[in-house]
């Protein structure tokens, strides 16, 4: 192995390697973090002190001691600042402070009227606002902000392509740090909600996690080896663009018969064109309570939607081989009446040895995975552990 010397790099290296072996594994003392990290004492110590100063570790208690004096145990501080994550949805933005461990200090949502990227600024603004008066007191303040959106984002956070809200090349980025002052990190709402399931719900301690997103659309997000696959631009996951009809409806991205609109909230619009009964409502909270009075439409719409969430995650299964599958997203709102036909029929097609150890759940944050994973992604660009992976 070639070394190119960089004592500053390998410090900060190791700093965040100690810090992120605390953050996950504490309370530990100096000794376990040492053994657990291969650095030796000497070197804890000094990185440790340093975390101390900087408030981002603290000292707790006392440790059983293997002979000897009893040492003391190192806490990662999660009170040590604050970040925002923001949804950015077709027609909602909602927005959660959190403490650096993921804990909700103050939430807020408001509806998105316009669709331009000015007014939805103006609304992402005051919807942030009264979330900055209430943050508590922390040495670090406010570190990041993190936010996902339903669209193709590269890896400048630029957004290239949103076709639910009709944008193209919006810099959110750069417009968001100029109105707050703080960093801000952009990703797709599927890889978002992917990174909150995995840190904090359904997907923790899962290396191998297909998050599929349901709502206005379907996109995926996909944790492979515990690092969240992007492919080669930063568009990887638009797995609701996959054919699953060869000669099925036309969709907006000039494609046929595509997941999304036949397993997604887009399926709605196509009950009435088929010529069976109108549904009785155009939004899942309002049809899931349709469903739980028995209407025979909604439950055949359900199970439809169930049956083709089946096929799709059929072929992700078979394609990607996870050891998890995690639906989230507003369609959870009508999980009861959905996943029997879902899980049918992943039992039905999916390659035995697949579906042998694989575990599909629907996401245990509700409605909260993208807001979640949104501060998640900004707590891990202020721990500086972006481009550290262990
Ligand atoms: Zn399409």
């Amino acid at each position: 192995m070639r070394v190119t010397g960089d004592l500053a790099l390998v410090k900060k290296l190791n700093k965040s390697i100690v810090l992120d072996t605390i953050r996950r594994n504490g309370p530990l003392s100096r000794t376990d973090v040492s053994e657990r990290t291969g650095l030796n004492k000497a070197t804890v110590s000094n990185l440790t002190l340093e975390l101390l100063e900087q408030k981002l570790v603290e000292e707790t208690g006392l440790g059983e001691s293997s002979g000897g004096r009893k040492p003391l145990m190192l806490l990662f501080n999660g009170a040590a600042g604050c970040v925002i994550g923001i949804e950015l949805g077709v027609t909602l933005v909602k927005a959660a402070l959190t403490d650096l461990t993921g804990g909700i200090l103050a939430e807020r949502s408001a509806p998105l009227a316009g669709q331009d990227p000015e007014a939805a600024l103006a609304v992402v603004r005051e919807t942030v606002k009264p979330l900055l008066e209430a943050m508590p007191d922390t040495p670090h303040g406010l570190v990041g902000i993190g936010i996902g959106v339903p669209g193709m984002v590269d890896e400048s956070g630029l957004i290239l392509y949103a076709p639910n809200l009709g944008w193209e090349g919006v810099d959110l980025r750069s417009r968001l740090e100029e109105t707050f002052g703080v960093p801000v990190v952009v990703d797709n709402e599927a890889n978002v909600g992917a990174a909150g399931e995995r840190e904090y719900g359904a997907g923790r301690h899962v290396r191998h996690l297909v998050y599929v997103s349901a709502g206005m659309g379907l996109g995926s997000g996909m944790i492979i080896d515990g690092q969240l696959y992007k492919g080669a631009w930063g568009y990887a996951g638009e797995t609701g663009h996959m054919s699953i009809e060869s000669d099925g409806r036309l969709c907006s991205c000039g494609s046929r018969g595509c997941w999304e609109l036949y397993a997604s909230e887009r399926a709605y619009a196509y009950v009435s064109e088929a010529g069976s009964t109108p549904l009785p409502a155009s939004t899942t909270s309002e049809l899931a309570a349709h469903a739980r009075s028995g209407d025979a439409a909604v439950l055949d719409l359900y199970r439809e939607i169930g049956r083709r969430l089946g096929i799709g995650i059929t072929n992700l299964v078979n394609g990607f081989n996870p050891e998890k599958i995690v639906v989230g997203g507003p369609l959870t709102e009508a999980k009861e009446w959905i996943e029997p036909a879902m899980l049918d029929t992943i039992a039905e097609r999916a390659l035995p040895y697949h579906r042998r150890e694989l575990a599909v759940s629907f996401s245990e944050l509700g409605s909260r995975s993208a807001v979640l994973g949104a501060a998640h992604l900004a707590v891990s660009q202020f721990l500086g552990r972006v481009r550290v992976s262990l």
